[in-house]
């Protein structure tokens, strides 16, 4: 990532606590490694990594308190936007702590991987819903230490364990970013497994209905399996998937949507929506590319990105150009590594009609959307990716058929032997190599790069409208 600390750094010490089963708040204190010069400023997310949206976390923050080098109490005040601002002129900051109510949260949010939430026998926090930053720190390394009641299962998905840890667990992060980007499950309704595979694979479950952890985490094996032989290797050491199957907190809530991260990924639904053995044949596949597409992220965009995914702009969700290839790309590279997985003739079926589901998605969308150019409505999408779906649909479903256009374009141009997935592993090498985002005027060159063959034709066709 392009805003690395110097090597060896201390890191800021964030500490999480819930004071006992039940509570519905927890309280969050960092400790800056050095005093830091007054006025300071106290940062809680609006906008979260491939959120496409503006959440309000700062709403759910209370009790803000900031402290000197002796301990000494500072004024704060709130300021526009999520920012409080920590200590007058003259003074210096080493601590801030202030409370996240979990339970107004997940009131509040209606999309249920928004929020973080709170049962008698279980809390899952989403990392950036209760972590902030003293602006100016967000570079440093972060070492996170939970204290959870002391009979209290504890994950956190920087540092997986099965079985969990009692009581507490801690964990550290290269960064806010990487902080931000993890989860914590704990309670005793949590139950976490190590699943073979080709990485060290966790399955952390929390279900308030039917749930077969044994057999979700197979597929989310078989998934993530597929999708490191396509990549050739694995860029993280661990990976957990979190699932939640949850008793709706009103009917406005909405389940069934997951979220991507570096080293996990979480999924959300209703607790009558469990996939187990006995499901249809057909829900088990849409389970198991859900997770492979999901997974798929962990590379595009979390390490393979265009403009504004890195640094990350929490403050205001950052207007993007490149929706259409993270989630388009993304998911034609689920579709192309499970393909890989099957017999040759069942993969080229399998691919053939996943591309068909989207051509159908697309032809349902009304035409003003469906037919404006990428890049413009991936703007217009970086704030309302789901809030308005059909702009979602409509830049991951042509996005995925651009995809699928240069995979084919690339294997007749090369005679065989390249396809997509040579510059899908380019894309990530470059990215590690180059630390920043890609530009899209940079990307059929670097397809050609990758591959040998030129697409510079199909680019400019399915950019231009
Ligand atoms: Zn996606």
């Amino acid at each position: 990532m392009a805003h690395a600390a110097p090597p060896g750094a201390s890191p800021v010490v964030y500490r999480v606590e819930l004071a006992r089963a039940g509570a519905t708040s927890v309280a969050v204190s960092l400790v800056l490694p050095a005093e830091t010069e007054a006025p300071a400023a106290l940062v809680i997310p609006r906008a979260v990594p491939m959120g496409y949206s503006q959440l309000e976390y700062d709403r759910y923050v209370s009790d803000v308190a900031a402290f000197g080098a002796g301990g000494e109490p500072l004024a704060v005040a709130r300021e526009e936007g999520p920012r409080w601002r920590l200590g007058a002129a003259g003074s210096s900051v080493r601590r801030v702590g202030y409370r996240v109510d979990l339970a107004r949260m997940e009131r509040a949010i209606f999309d249920a991987s928004g929020s973080s939430r709170a049962r008698p026998r279980y809390v899952g926090l989403l990392g950036y819903s209760v972590f902030g930053y003293v602006d100016g720190w967000q570079a440093r390394p972060a070492r996170l230490e939970i204290e959870a009641p002391g009979d209290w299962p504890v994950l956190t998905t920087l540092a997986p364990t099965a079985p969990p840890a009692l009581g507490r667990a801690a964990g550290d992060a290269a960064d806010f970013y990487a902080l931000a980007d993890s989860q914590v499950a704990m309670g005793p309704g949590l139950s976490v497994l190590r699943v073979d595979g080709r990485v060290p694979l966790y399955l952390s479950a929390y279900s308030e209905g039917q749930a077969d952890p044994a057999f979700t985490g197979g597929l989310v094996a078989r998934a993530m399996d597929a999708l490191v032989s396509y990549f050739g290797s694995a860029p993280f050491p661990h990976y957990t998937a979190v699932l939640e199957l949850l008793r709706p907190v009103t009917p406005d809530h909405e389940y069934g949507f997951s979220m991507e991260h570096l080293d996990s990924s979480h999924y959300f639904f209703a607790a009558d929506e469990a996939v187990g053995p006995a499901s249809p044949a057909s829900e088990q596949a849409r389970e198991l590319f859900n997770f492979a597409h999901h997974i798929a992220h962990a590379w595009i965009p979390k390490r393979a990105y265009g403009e504004g995914y890195f640094p990350f702009s929490w403050e205001l969700a950052p207007l993007l150009d490149t929706i259409w290839l993270s989630e388009g790309f993304a998911r034609y590279v689920a579709i192309d590594a499970l393909a890989d997985t099957m017999p040759e003739s069942e993969g080229r079926a399998y691919r053939k009609a996943k591309l068909e589901g989207l051509r159908t998605t697309l032809a349902e969308i009304p035409a003003f959307i469906r037919e404006m150019p990428l890049v413009p409505l991936s703007r217009i999408a970086s704030t309302r990716y789901s809030e308005d779906f059909r702009t979602g649909m409509t830049l991951f479903a042509r996005g995925a058929l651009f995809a699928a256009e240069l995979d084919e374009r690339i294997r007749a141009g090369s005679g065989g032997p390249k396809r997509f997935r040579d510059a899908a592993r380019y894309l990530v090498a470059w990215s590690a190599a180059h630390q920043r985002g890609f530009r899209v005027d940079e990307l059929p060159g670097l397809f050609r790069e990758a591959t040998g063959v030129e697409t510079q034709d199909v680019w400019e066709r399915w950019l231009s409208h």
